[in-house]
């Protein structure tokens, strides 16, 4: 590989596409907020534990997933300052983390997918993987898991814990997707897989509901796959980080604010800083303190 100008993890290319403004702020400047929400532990700790047990489970080891939900979730609780919605109190997350990831190794039995195993036997599972896609700017991602289907074709269910199930349209389209099969289908990554093509991905959703004795509590929902992308939307996501990457090297990051229904601004973290130049709130990077936005970038990207 050529040295490194720019690389560029997928939820980075949706934020850019969001507003590039944010996105210098958060991928160049590194500016992140002193409060997160709690959907970003939340999802982190949920994942890591079905990541873990995935993991367990496909080298014949036995993990306790509930405590690796518990010691996690507990731990961002305790080091970061964390913002609760109204309607959610953190005994209600716990308890509703404990029931989905409780459920979560008897949902993916019956999904009937199994973990694909590289040609030195490891599981396809949290495997930071990179594609060059020009000299000097590079896609950096990291599938939740890798996995083939009954008939042995090779899937990519990305795990995620909404409050809403997606749907096809949405799988049939995210990039997030795309760029892991762009990513999988990369020459130095099919050399240690073994499997040139990905033939199906989607999403495996764990609902975020509270537990209740009456209502439906949280559950995981069958996986939604749709075929894999076609070489020309594999073309369209290189050539729009390739125009991406032109941006950032020339310093272009205008705003985006859009029109009125549908404008990123009143969600946007970066909104004081950015209308004027208001910086409460807010953490800056120096040089040679961590001001945690590694950690928050792979919480984000996990989401
Ligand atoms: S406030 Fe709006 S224009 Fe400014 S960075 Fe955020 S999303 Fe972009």
């Amino acid at each position: 590989m050529s040295n490194v100008f720019m690389k560029v993890r997928p939820s980075g290319v949706l934020k850019y596409d969001d507003c590039p403004r944010a996105y210098k702020y958060q991928y160049v400047d590194r500016i992140r907020t002193e409060t997160t929400s709690v959907n970003l532990p939340f999802g982190t700790a949920v994942h890591d534990a079905c990541t873990s047990w995935l993991i367990a489970d496909s080298t014949g080891k036995t993990v306790s997933i509930a405590d690796i939900f518990r010691e996690g979730f507990q731990k961002a609780l305790d080091t970061k300052i964390v913002s609760f919605p109204q309607d959610k109190l953190p005994e209600d997350l716990f308890k509703m983390g404990e029931a989905l990831v409780t459920s979560f190794p008897a949902a993916w039995t019956d999904s009937g997918l199994k973990v694909l195993m590289d040609k030195d036997g490891m599981p396809m599972v949290e495997r930071r993987l990179e594609t060059e896609i020009r000299p000097g700017v590079v896609l950096s991602g990291q599938p939740d898991v890798v996995a083939v289907d009954a008939q042995d074709r090779v899937v990519v269910p990305d795990i995620k814990t909404p409050a809403q199930s997606s749907d096809e349209v949405f799988a049939a389209a995210s990039e997030q997707l795309t760029s892991y099969q762009l990513l999988l289908e990369d020459p130095s990554v099919v050399a240690f897989t073994g499997r040139k093509k990905v033939d199906r991905v989607g999403f495996f959703e764990g609902i975020k509901r509270k537990v209740s004795r009456t209502g439906k509590g949280p559950t995981w929902e069958p996986p939604i796959l749709v075929d894999a992308r076609s070489d020309s939307d594999i073309d369209d996501l290189k050539w729009k980080i390739q125009a991406m990457a032109a941006d950032v090297e020339a310093g272009v990051f205008p705003k985006r604010p859009r029109m009125a229904f549908n404008s990123p601004c009143t969600m946007c973290d970066y909104v004081g800083l950015c209308h004027r130049g208001d910086k409460s709130g807010l953490i800056f990077s120096t040089s040679d303190t961590d001001n945690g936005m590694d950690e928050l970038m792979a919480a984000a990207d996990a989401l």
